[in-house]
């Protein structure tokens, strides 16, 4: 029997009162409803009425593939016919669970060969601080137990994610800030470094980081955690200088690299990790959304082989959730990855729609209200600013990226904003004529909100 589909004023109305959305101003969306969506395909979604949008986002920076892989669907069913559930504690483990695990290491940076369940990028980065942790106290060094992250930087919700990230709204709601965090300049040419060559500033931020081990004392920081290039906190790939010095800098204090490739992890930067992008050597690795291109809830913390032989040393791990490596999770990563091999996506993002894409994006350096533009593979960013020759910027209550990404959404492409910044993350297997598309549509966005400027 076919359910006739529900209209979207009913929708909307079910959807004010009963269901509390992450993100979101329940204040503004008792007022404007919810925009429902309804169905997608390849880089497209459809609302609840029918309309078009060329999703510039992927979702939220996961569906890596594209919307509506049947073979997907087609794996997820037969694993949940096989068996729906089981867990991995107590030594256990399912043959799904075994071959992701296998998978994953085959596919990350020498020497992360240890692979951790959970079903977020939050709860990613709570195992990898609890880990890093564990470490140092089996390693007999129990004051190593800060963790330093950057200013803007998202790591997730959960308290510990909140903590670790750099949003000050979230470190004041509900006073999520924990001790035993701390917060330093990110390598953000463009806000902080701009009196300097990009790769002066480069070492600059490196500093900031000694300077915070320093301050502290090396003997009280477990971990410095950062992405390979920061995502949701901006699209902010480092100038070249940063990440040698950040490594030596951990090396030298006797500090864990954490690499939170939550965003960067599965073809975004055109490696299969930005790890690889940006020769980065981390002791963690984390990845969550295009694990499985968020066809199903899952994450990995992917651990050295010498922190790891730390750990099994030290008893029990008295840490995991319900439902690490989940076997129906497992199975749509498997498909997910075998899809993405298969179709040899991530080098169709190194050398064509990547190189395209950044291209295009490049376009706009000399736009009126763009002072910066800026990516890696199909990560990109537009800082828009009053003035682009004084870096003048629009004050934050002018809302300007905000009304780019509502312009977006008139004209049928979605885009994100975080401060004056526009965000664009599309599915990997976007066409170059898509790419074309959606900045053509973003060109005619930014270009009537620079005409209601003046
Ligand atoms: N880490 C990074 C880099 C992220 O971008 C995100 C989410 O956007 C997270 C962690 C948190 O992931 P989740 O929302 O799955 O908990």
């Amino acid at each position: 029997m076919t359910k006739t589909p529900a209209s979207t004023a009913a929708l909307q109305l079910a959807d004010k009162k009963h269901h509390a959305h992450p993100f979101t101003d329940p204040k503004a969306l008792a007022e404007n409803g919810s925009r429902i969506i309804s169905r997608g395909k390849g880089v497209e979604i459809w609302d609840n009425d029918g309309n078009k949008y060329l999703d510039g986002m992927a979702g939220l920076w996961c569906v890596n593939i594209g919307y509506g892989r049947n073979e997907i669907a087609e794996r997820v069913k037969s694993q949940i016919e096989e068996l729906c559930y089981y867990n991995s504690f107590f030594m256990s483990a399912t043959p799904t669970q075994i071959e992701l695990a296998e998978t994953i290491s085959s596919l990350t940076p020498e020497g992360l060969n240890h692979i951790f369940f959970g079903t977020s990028g939050s709860d990613a980065n709570d195992t990898a601080s609890r880990l890093v942790r564990h470490y140092w106290d089996l390693k007999g060094k129990p004051t190593k137990k800060t963790i330093i992250s950057l200013i803007h930087a998202y790591h997730g919700s959960t308290i510990t994610g909140a903590s670790l990230g750099g949003w000050p709204a979230m470190h004041k709601m509900g006073s999520t800030l924990q001790a035993g965090y701390t917060h330093i300049m990110p390598p953000y040419w463009f806000e902080f470094g701009r009196n300097q060559s990009k790769e002066d500033f480069g070492l600059k931020a490196a500093q900031a980081l000694e300077d915070a081990i320093l301050l502290a004392g090396a003997d009280n920081i477990a971990a410095f955690i950062a992405e390979p290039v920061m995502g949701a906190g901006g699209v902010i790939p480092a100038p070249d200088t940063y990440w040698p010095m950040v490594q030596e800098i951990c090396k030298k204090h006797d500090v864990l690299l954490i690499a939170d490739e939550v965003i960067t992890g599965f073809g975004r930067t055109g490696e299969w990790f930005g790890s690889f992008t940006y020769n980065i050597k981390p002791d963690i690795l984390n990845m969550a959304k295009g694990l499985s291109s968020g066809y199903a809830p899952i994450s990995a913390t992917a651990v050295s082989d010498d922190m790891y032989a730390v750990l099994s040393a030290g008893g029990e791990i008295s840490h995991g959730f319900t439902y690490s490596g989940h076997p129906v999770c497992c199975a749509a990563a498997l498909e997910n990855i075998r899809i993405m091999k298969d179709e040899k996506i991530v080098e169709y993002v190194r050398d064509v729609a990547g190189p395209h894409f950044q291209n295009k994006l490049q376009e706009f350096a000399d736009h009126p209200l763009v002072g910066e533009a800026r990516g890696v593979g199909l990560l990109g960013a537009l800082e828009l600013v009053r003035d682009p020759k004084q870096g003048e910027k629009f004050a934050p209550e002018k809302r300007v990226a905000i009304r780019c990404v509502e312009k977006g959404f008139e004209n049928g492409i979605i885009m994100r904003a975080i401060r004056e910044v526009l965000e664009f993350s599309p599915p990997l297997i976007i066409t170059t004529q898509e790419i074309d598309l959606l900045f053509d549509r973003a060109r005619y966005c930014i270009d009537e909100v620079a005409k209601e400027e003046g």
